[in-house]
């Protein structure tokens, strides 16, 4: 049998172990995850609210339950405290990194870390119960906030400071991030492009539902969406229909809701201002497109109030130690998903997802980058199968330190997952923190 290590357990992790084992029936795939819980982003970064997407963890499931692969959690790799790179190479006939982009991209303006701006990535680990993410206060005295960037982090971003308590009790979001976004006395996001409305990175459906919220009004003006002197007519059909549905919306006149949410474009950031210790407003640059879909400094200047600033500009790849790394793409260098060691292919060694690609399409994109990975691990899998591993790598896991949390484990983790929301008079709450989700999987 041809033992593999898929390291991630998120779609492309998942997709992987299946593109493995529905190809070729002498394959055993361990699928290893620093987390105690499976299913990656799909877990930690599809908003509550997205329960359809979220529905999506059934599919993973059945590949983390398929007879010849074995899901086994909190096992880090290539980090200071975690297993090398190397011993892992030693204990299986070829490794897959499907570890995502956990990092964030920076703006590299003044004030960007001031007290109140975070990257949304931060905000989305804390609503999506993250055990690393910590309560940062987000929402405590915000009246106004601003989201910068226009992708669908943003929008989640955007919508979640929105969602009322009642529209998200239902869902499984960590109690405290419920109570603390119940109590919120946000009335105001802006939600910032800096070039336009054609050039805006989300998708339709998700800018739609920003116009369905319940008592919140959203507005664009009309003067941003003059700015873009292409004809929608023009555009691929996505970018036609964020243009059309903005130009909806620029029509409407404002009606009363208890909150707004403020579409912006041709704004560019270049500085968080402080008031009182903590950021109190963004300064943009108003920006004009050039004829190339980028855009121009014009020297005129707009500050927007924000006593929270979530920077929405974008995942990036964080380094393995261990693993080769280009710090321009943050992604590990691949030929068809084979790791390349200076420039050349390295059998045993290969990448899917995020840290192959770079942090973008939807999930299902993780489908066909995973089968290239996994095509040309087969095609290397005579040569690999001539190694000699251990029978059972999880001895060796042991003798280095490592307990794994076995499946067992995590659906001990659902259980304890169940009865707190049983307890709280809700449906599954997640549990938020490291000691509660060790103490749970722990359960017989
Ligand atoms: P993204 O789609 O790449 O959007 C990043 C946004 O940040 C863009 O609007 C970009 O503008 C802007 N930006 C970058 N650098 C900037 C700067 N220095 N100043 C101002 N703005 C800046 O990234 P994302 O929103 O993080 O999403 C990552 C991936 O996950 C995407 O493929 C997304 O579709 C996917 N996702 C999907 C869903 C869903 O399907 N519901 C939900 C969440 C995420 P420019 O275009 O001008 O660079």
């Amino acid at each position: 049998m041809l033992r593999v290590a898929v390291v991630g357990s998120g779609p492309s992790g998942c997709y992987t172990a299946q593109g493995l084992v529905q190809r070729d029936p002498g394959v055993l795939v361990d699928v290893l995850d620093r987390l105690p819980c499976p299913y990656g982003l799909v877990r930690y970064g599809v908003a509550p609210d997205h329960e359809k997407i979220k529905s999506l963890q059934g599919s993973l499931r059945t590949v983390l339950e398929h007879e010849r692969v074995r899901f086994l959690g909190g096992v880090r790799v290539g980090c200071p405290d975690g297993l090398p790179v190397e011993r892992l190479r030693r204990l299986y006939h070829a490794v897959v990194y499907c570890v995502g982009a956990a990092g964030d991209r920076r703006l590299g303006i003044p004030g960007e870390d001031l007290p109140g701006s975070f990257p949304a990535t931060e905000f989305v680990s804390w609503y999506s119960a993250h055990p690393d993410a910590a309560d940062a206060g987000f929402l405590r005295g915000v009246r106004s906030a601003v989201v910068i960037g226009v992708g669908n982090v943003a929008v989640d971003a955007t919508r979640m400071l929105v969602r009322g308590a009642a529209e998200l009790r239902g869902t499984d979001i960590p109690q405290a991030a419920l109570d603390a976004l119940a109590a919120s006395g946000l009335t105001e996001v802006y939600m910032v492009g800096r070039r336009g409305p054609a050039q805006a990175r989300f998708t339709t459906k998700e800018l739609r539902e920003l116009g369905a919220l319940p008592g919140t009004d959203v507005t664009v003006e009309k003067d941003d969406l003059a700015l873009d002197p292409a004809d929608p007519g023009t555009l691929p059909a996505g970018q036609r229909r964020n243009v059309e549905v903005l130009r909806d919306w620029a029509a409407r006149s404002a009606v009363a809701a208890a909150r707004r949410i403020r579409l912006r474009f041709f704004l560019r950031p270049v500085e968080l201002l402080e008031a009182g210790g903590r950021v109190g407003a963004v300064r943009f640059e108003r920006t004009a497109p050039d004829d190339r879909g980028g855009v121009t400094g014009t020297g005129r200047y707009e500050d927007l109030p924000a006593q929270l600033v979530l920077r929405s500009v974008g995942y990036r790849g964080v380094p393995l130690e261990g693993l080769p790394f280009d710090a321009v793409s943050g992604t590990v260098p691949h030929r068809e998903g084979r790791v390349l060691r200076d420039g050349v292919p390295v059998p045993g060694e290969y990448v899917a997802g995020w840290i192959k690609r770079g942090p973008t399409g939807v999930i299902g994109t993780n489908r066909p980058c995973a089968k290239e990975t996994v095509t040309s691990l087969l095609a290397d899998a005579p040569a690999l199968a001539r190694a000699d591993v251990p029978a059972d790598p999880v001895a060796a896991l042991r003798a280095a330190g490592v307990e794994p949390v076995p499946w067992r484990g995590w659906l001990a983790i659902e259980r304890a997952e169940a009865e707190l929301g049983a307890r709280l008079g809700r449906g599954v709450v997640k549990l938020s923190d490291w000691d509660a989700l060790l103490a749970a999987a722990r359960v017989p």
